[in-house]
This record gives C-alpha cells, sequence and structure tokens, in this order.
C-alpha cells in the first residue's frame, strides 16, 4: 500500500552558531535527510528513517549528541535520546546515558521491547527531592551570561518522517544543555516534550529542556493540527506559547498527516533541511 508521497524534515539544533560551521552543520543534516529518504523512497518505514537520520547526526561531531555530545557538570557525556511511532504510540527512550555511541538506537530497542517507555543510566536520583529541599522554577536561575554559553552550546538533533503507508515518526537525540548536573533529563526523551507523534503529525524540538518539557511543546505543536492549521502554523503557535509562558529560546520541525512541512524558531540558528515532493531543501530557518 503506497499512496502517500514520503516526506522528512531534520534539524541541527536550535541555538547561535558563533563559529564558522554553519554550512557545514547544514550539510551534515542534509545528509540526514537523504540517509533517512533513500529509507523512504524504497517504502521503508517512517521509524527506520528517523532512526536513521538521527544515527548520521549523532556520528557527526558537530552535533551535540551522540559523538560530540557536551559535557556535564562533572565533566561527562549523558546523552539523552528518544523515539516515537505515530502510528501506534509507542515510544521508547534513554535518557542520561552514558556509554553508547548511538543513543537513538538503544531508544529504538527499548521501543521495540515494550516493557518501559524510558530508561535512565545513573544520577537519575534526584538528591534535593528526596531529601525534599526547597525547589522553584529552573527558569528563574538562569541568568543571561549562562544561557549565551548555553546558546554556544547548541547542537541537539531530530528528525521527522512520513512514510509512504501514511505512517509518522519522530527521533530525538541530545548530549544535553552545557554543564548541566549529573542526572538532569532534558526534554529530548521524555514523549509529548521533545518528540512527539500521532495520527495527526509529529515534532522534534530542541531548545532549553526545562521549559520544553513544562509546555509539554511537542504534543502541544500536534494539537494544534486539530484546529486546521498547517505545521508552520502550528510550529509557530506552540513557540509563541513556550515564548509566553517561559521567556525561553527554542526552536521545531513538524510534518503533518499530509506531509506539510514546518518549522519555527526564536532563536538566531536552527540548522534544517527537508524532503518533501521530491526537493530537498536546506535552510537555517
Ligand atoms: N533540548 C535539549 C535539552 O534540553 C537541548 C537542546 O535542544 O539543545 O536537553
Amino acid at each position: 500500500m503506497t499512496s502517500q508521497k514520503p516526506a522528512v524534515i531534520v534539524h541541527g539544533g536550535a541555538g547561535s552558531i558563533k563559529d564558522d560551521s554553519l554550512s557545514a552543520r547544514l550539510d551534515g543534516c542534509k545528509a540526514a535527510a537523504l540517509a533517512a529518504w533513500t529509507i523512504l523512497e524504497h517504502g521503508g518505514s517512517a521509524v527506520d528513517a528517523a532512526e536513521a537520520a538521527v544515527v548520521v547526526l549523532e556520528d557527526n561531531p558537530l552535533f551535540n549528541a551522540g559523538t560530540g555530545s557536551t559535557l556535564n557538570r562533572a565533566g561527562k557525556v549523558e546523552m539523552d535520546a528518544g523515539i516515537m511511532d505515530g502510528d501506534l504510540l509507542r515510544a521508547g527512550a534513554v535518557a542520561a546515558m552514558e556509554g553508547v555511541k548511538n543513543p537513538i538506537k538503544l531508544a529504538r530497542r527499548v521501543m521495540e521491547d515494550g516493557r518501559h517507555v524510558i530508561l535512565a543510566g545513573k544520577g537519575a536520583l534526584l538528591f534535593a527531592r528526596e531529601i525534599g529541599f526547597p525547589e522553584c522554577p529552573p527558569h528563574s536561575l538562569i541568568v543571561e551570561r549562562e544561557r549565551k554559553r548555553w546558546e554556544d552550546k547548541h547542537g541537539t538533533v531530530g528528525c521527522v518522517a512520513l512514510d509512504s503507508t501514511g505512517k509518522i515518526a519522530v527521533a530525538t537525540s541530545t548530549g544535553g544543555v552545557f554543564h548541566k548536573l549529573p542526572g538532569r533529563i532534558g526534554d529530548s526523551p521524555i514523549p509529548g516534550c521533545g518528540t512527539y507523534a500521532d495520527d495527526r503529525g509529529g515534532a522534534s524540538c530542541t531548545g532549553m529542556g526545562e521549559a520544553i518539557i513544562r509546555i509539554v511543546m511537542g504534543k502541544t505543536a500536534v494539537d494544534f493540527l486539530s484546529e486546521g492549521i498547517d505545521p508552520a502554523a502550528a510550529a509557530r503557535k506552540a513557540l509563541a506559547v513556550l515564548e509566553a509562558k517561559t521567556g525561553v529560546q527554542a526552536g521545531l520541525i513538524m510534518i503533518d498527516r499530509k506531509g506539510r512541512i514546518g518549522y519555527a524558531r526564536n532563536t538566531t540558528h536552527m540548522p534544517v533541511c527537508f524532503i518533501a515532493d521530491g526537493e530537498t531543501i536546506v535552510v537555517d530557518s
């Protein structure tokens, strides 16, 4: 059954690119989108395509995912990755994960296994909560200097794919935010937050995970599709919600069930590549 024209969109993280790596990042996104497209045009599944695109980006040291991930406060790499199959609402993720080259592949295995949705590595213990220490909103502690520092360390990667059977899948992978506490888990592995797909569309988000989680940005963006608007408008609306509620910077990519593409950011950069209707577009969105 092949009636739907496939489509794919890939992002290489929202932030501000201050070095001269923008064109190399755009090339990296294009290579990833083409890896997914090769699968889709041969009738392969959206899940396989989304995973393949993210593997390419995890293996590219320019991006903050897999090889090249940013360091936490202990000077270690702890990665988050999540994948979601919009057809059956299956999801799998790994979080605060050390010692695997391609966390997205492991996330896929968690999904296929089916017993759990998210498995966290060491550091899942939230000491402060256990001892009942008073909490405050994470963004209230963020000063401009540290926000800028985070912006220099962007490069989360993500892919949304629609296959020829009309199924949508999303994969997102990240080293997280620079200097994060060991055990910190961002939005990327959490279904509905950094990664979300159902039968209406899919979204992969990038930006300050603490804010993305609080507005459930991926699901919020897909929910907007039910208003009859296209993914470009839905992405902008979700970003507006994030901005209004948290004042934080981010970006997201989307595809709906018709294969329409959308993306939005309020950061300086977000390298994107999408392929639809046989056209390959590479853009610093
Ligand atoms: N969303 C990621 C996180 O908070 C970071 C990013 O997209 O750059 O872990």
